[in-house]
């Protein structure tokens, strides 16, 4: 190419700085992109803190753990940062390894991924097309159907029953012979609520042995219901059940980005393949592995965060809240329309809460102080509610 061709010449045009030059930001584009991008909704990330003058923020909206990182933890990453001109290791190795023999199960049914959310990813990608739908409870969690309609397949959005819980009745009934995936999230984020041991098993009774159901367990750490189910074992049991976990909740590492499946092997296996290479970053393996090697030391704090939470809800409930029975670490305000007044509540008094629309709002268990404000700040807004 010799620079009397147009495309030299128009690069040569093209200003280090258009902002230096008045030149538009984001020129139109004639380029196509997917109609499914248009149907995206757009993921609502937690906002930032914010609070009055002299008064601590709390930012109670993303379900992060308030505990600092553990010291053997950081130890882990700080001496694998020296590292950090290298890649990390494609296959996960140590990790896997730790994994199995804490689950024990065989290595080759587990997959890693950059959060859980990555390999939720990986699970569409894996199992869908377009036009193929996955079944799985509205409200539920939010990246659901960013990363159903991203692969062009459909989301089939089963409203919760009575009480913010599943429907489980009305998801096996959601059920069609385009559905390749189904997603049961317990606890329920953002409700809080855990399907029965026994429900769940009726339910899979009546799932296809050919569509793969994923039970997210984000927050299984948390769960002291007695009759909660234990998901691992249905895996065993079930060929076409799959369990997705993460180190962002209880063990406190939501910024290093890892998660994994549990999955029979072929579809483990499957999901491998569907995985961006390297998606599992160095940091994130060795902090995932001294995290494990940390379990007595992240049950205290676990323990103590669920002992909030049952402060929390019982003080709800005093004042005369109807809370949902909780099961994570976080508290769900059945709100409707008073949604948004909620928040602002909560946001003038330094919390931030996240609001869904006009359904209700989801509060993190957090440090006492941020707990004991939520508590105040819900006082007073169903006291004024009530006029
Ligand atoms: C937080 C959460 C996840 C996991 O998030 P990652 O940080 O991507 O691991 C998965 N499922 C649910 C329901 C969650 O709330």
């Amino acid at each position: 190419m010799t620079d009397e061709t147009p495309q030299a010449a128009a690069t040569t045009e093209i200003p280090a700085n258009p902002e230096a030059t008045g030149a538009p930001l984001d020129p139109a584009t004639p380029v196509r992109l997917r109609a499914a991008i248009d149907a995206l909704p757009a993921y609502t990330p937690g906002r930032p803190a914010s609070a009055p003058e002299g008064v601590t923020a709390y930012k109670i909206s993303s379900n992060e753990n308030p505990f600092p990182p553990l010291p053997s933890v950081l130890d882990a990453v700080r001496s694998a940062a020296a590292d950090m001109n290298r890649y990390p290791d494609m296959a996960v190795t140590g990790l896997t390894a730790a994994l199995a023999e804490r689950l024990d199960v065989p290595a080759a049914r587990i997959a890693t991924g950059p959060g859980s959310v990555g390999v939720l990813g990986q699970l569409v990608a894996a199992t869908c097309g377009p036009g193929d739908e996955v079944v799985f409870a509205w409200r539920s969690f939010e990246a659901y159907p960013i990363l159903v309609t991203l692969s062009g397949a459909t989301p089939v959005q089963v409203p919760l029953a009575a009480g913010a819980r599943h429907d489980l009745d009305a998801m096996a009934a959601a059920i069609t012979d385009r559905t390749r995936l189904v997603l049961v999230c317990t606890p329920n984020n953002p409700t809080g609520t855990t399907v029965g041991a026994a429900e769940l098993e009726a339910f899979l009774d009546r799932v296809p042995d050919d569509v793969l159901v994923v039970i997210d367990e984000a927050y299984l750490e948390f769960v002291t219901a007695p009759d909660s189910p234990d998901a691992l074992a249905i895996h065993r049991a079930r060929p076409n059940v799959a369990v997705l976990r993460t180190f962002s909740k209880a063990h406190g590492l939501a910024g290093l980005r890892v998660g994994y499946a549990v999955a029979h092997e072929p579809v483990a296996e499957a999901l491998r393949k569907a995985a961006i290479p390297f998606g599992v970053n160095a940091l994130a393996q060795v902090a995932a592995v001294a995290s494990l090697e940390a379990a007595d030391e992240l049950a205290v704090r676990v323990k103590e965060l669920v002992a909030e939470r049952e402060r929390v809800v019982e003080a709800l409930r005093e004042q005369g809240w109807d809370v949902p029975y909780q099961q994570a670490n976080f508290v769900w305000f059945d709100l409707g329309e008073d949604t948004a007044a909620f928040a602002a509540a909560c946001q003038e008094v330094g919390l931030t809460v996240r609001p869904y629309g006009t359904d209700g709002a989801r509060a993190t268990i957090a440090e006492r102080e941020a707990n004991d404000r939520l508590i105040e700040v819900a006082g007073t807004f169903l006291a004024s509610r009530r006029g």
